[in-house]
């Protein structure tokens, strides 16, 4: 197996996630098997108990891992499925470790970072060895260089890479190459420096990655060459992309990126066949129509916060010969203004996941507005909990519904918890996670959509749909069109009289790719756009 570590220099936000798929889409398309990891430096176990607002998103694996977001780039951008060993925190690290400790591994020996933690960072780093599902592994190291807490991930890599040879190990830094207005130029000094950062540690990069927002030219790049000591034609320009990040594959493999890592791992391949990759790309960037979608929701300042949701907008777009035009509408704001206000014009309403009632009245709002107005509506998790209370106290005239996550002393509890969701106490991994079966039902919008009856999707809640509303709901016009297999727990709502109105418990952006949009999505799109 080859390995290639990817770093960060500089600052933070350099998109290594995106380098290091959109590296891996390359190397897909030369034919070879590739899977990604991440490694994260903080002492969280894993960021499902983090705030959006902090972290961005936290994406859902199949097997019910809660991970970085840079997994959902990871799966969007190859075929690669992922799993919980894909994402490792130093917390994970440090957890095993110290349960090893307690059951009398190390008996005798100081437990160190050096050689204990190094270890069990390398003993998950070749973990896919033993899987054999990939020639290559593409590990992420989060944060940047000269961050204290990353230190014992870059010391196990330089342990890593003196074991198995620089033949089948790379290291690729991405770093950032400012432009300074003042002085009309591109600056090459803080690359140097992160760079002299890692050989300190023992670490000597093969590739620079140049975030910039100017081309490179030869002299920045022969400069950056002498300074950093890796050859210049190494040192690979990444521009900002115009128009979106499904174009960073093409633009690395014209600078030769593919190729030179190729050479560097003695992996003898043919050159990647982008062509089916650029047609989605013109599918996205250069669509016939536009639509306005509004996204209401309470993560709203920060773009990471809804990720895969935009991205899956994104690819139903493409998918429709179509450009979506995001609203992002502060569900605070309907509260405070109205719904008419924020919502007047858009073709299509979504109301996303979260947790906790700030801003929920205005997303229940939004709800109604779509209803009433026959605007396509698209809830998911929460938001299908928010249809829910919705049309239990408007058109159900039943006062006061709620989800007892937001009003324990609610009359008529339409979301709860289930008693096993009752006795748990611990916060962290205890939803309902990952990927779960469903059944549709036939002659449903839903089946329509699907195309089949049998779906799995991926969940991430602890609040159910509680089912002794059914019948009085679906007398006034409900459609319950996906259960669990057994029944007992509601899926997926839609609504008879409405142009598009479907509603899911679970999160489906999780399986949305460019090239396979997701039919949810992409039939909620044709809706807005009709
Ligand atoms: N807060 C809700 C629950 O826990 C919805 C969660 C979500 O939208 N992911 O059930």
């Amino acid at each position: 197996m080859k390995y290639i570590f990817v770093t960060g220099g500089v600052v933070s936000s350099l998109g290594k996630g995106l380098a290091g798929a959109s590296l891996g889409t390359l190397l897909e398309h030369r034919g070879l098997r590739v899977t990604l990891q991440k490694l994260d430096p903080y002492l969280n176990v894993d960021p499902g108990t983090m705030n959006p607002l902090q972290h961005g998103e936290v994406y859902v694996l199949a097997d019910g891992a809660e991970t970085d977001l840079d997994l959902g780039h990871y799966e969007r951008f190859t075929k690669c499925v992922l799993t919980r060993e894909n994402n490792l925190t130093s917390g994970q690290v440090y957890e095993t470790v110290l349960s090893n400790e307690r059951r009398g591994d190390y008996l005798g020996k100081t437990v160190q970072v050096i050689p204990h933690i190094t270890d069990e960072i390398k003993r998950r780093i070749r973990s896919f060895e033993k899987v054999g599902n990939a020639d290559i592994l593409i590990t992420e190291i989060g944060g940047t260089t000269g961050d204290i807490e990353g230190l014992p991930f870059l010391e196990a890599i330089r342990q890593f890479i003196l074991q198995v040879g620089p033949e089948n190990a790379i290291i690729i830094h991405v770093t950032l190459v400012p432009f300074i207005k003042a002085a009309g130029e591109l600056k090459t000094k803080p690359t140097q420096q992160s760079v002299a950062k890692l050989r300190e540690i023992g670490l000597q990069p093969q590739v620079l990655l140049c975030r910039t927002e100017k081309p490179l030219e030869t002299e920045v790049r022969e400069k950056l060459s002498l300074y950093c000591n890796v050859p210049v034609n190494a040192v690979i320009e990444a521009r900002d992309v115009d128009n979106s990040i499904y174009e960073f594959p093409l633009m690395l493999q014209a600078e030769g990126l593919d190729e030179k890592v190729c050479k560097l791992l003695h992996l003898d391949t043919p050159p990647a066949d982008m062509e089916s990759w650029k047609k989605i790309v013109r599918s996205i960037v250069n669509p016939s129509r536009r639509v306005k979608i509004a996204v209401v929701g309470k993560y709203v300042e920060l773009q990471d916060a809804y990720k895969s949701i935009y991205e899956a907008l994104c690819h139903a777009g493409g998918a429709n010969d179509c450009g979506v035009d995001l609203v992002i509408v502060d569900a605070e704001e309907i509260e405070a203004e109205g719904a008419e206000k924020h919502l007047k014009g858009v073709s299509g309403i979504l109301v996303p996941g979260g947790f906790g009632d700030r801003g929920t009245e205005g997303k229940i709002a939004a709800a109604r507005y779509a209803r009433e107005n026959s605007i396509p509506y698209f809830g998911i998790c929460l938001g299908m909990q928010i249809a829910s209370i919705e049309f239990a106290r408007n058109v159900c005239g039943l006062a006061g519904a709620n989800s007892t996550e937001f009003d324990q002393e609610t009359p008529h509890p339409v979301i709860a918890l289930l008693d096993e969701q009752k006795k748990v106490t611990g916060k962290g991994g205890s939803m309902r996670l990952g990927s779960w079966p469903a059944l549709l039902k036939t002659q449903s919008l839903a089946h329509a959509i699907y195309g089949h009856t049998e779906i799995a999707e991926r969940h991430r809640h602890r609040y159910e749909f509680n089912s002794d509303y059914r019948e009085q709901m679906e007398a006034k016009g409900l459609v319950f069109s996906g259960t669990s297999p057994d029944g007992t727990l509601v899926e997926i709502i839609e609504l008879k009289d409405h142009p598009w109105y479907v509603a899911v418990q679970f999160h489906p952006e999780f399986l949305s790719k460019p090239n396979a949009s997701h039919p949810l999505f992409r039939d909620f799109i044709r809706a807005s756009i009709g």
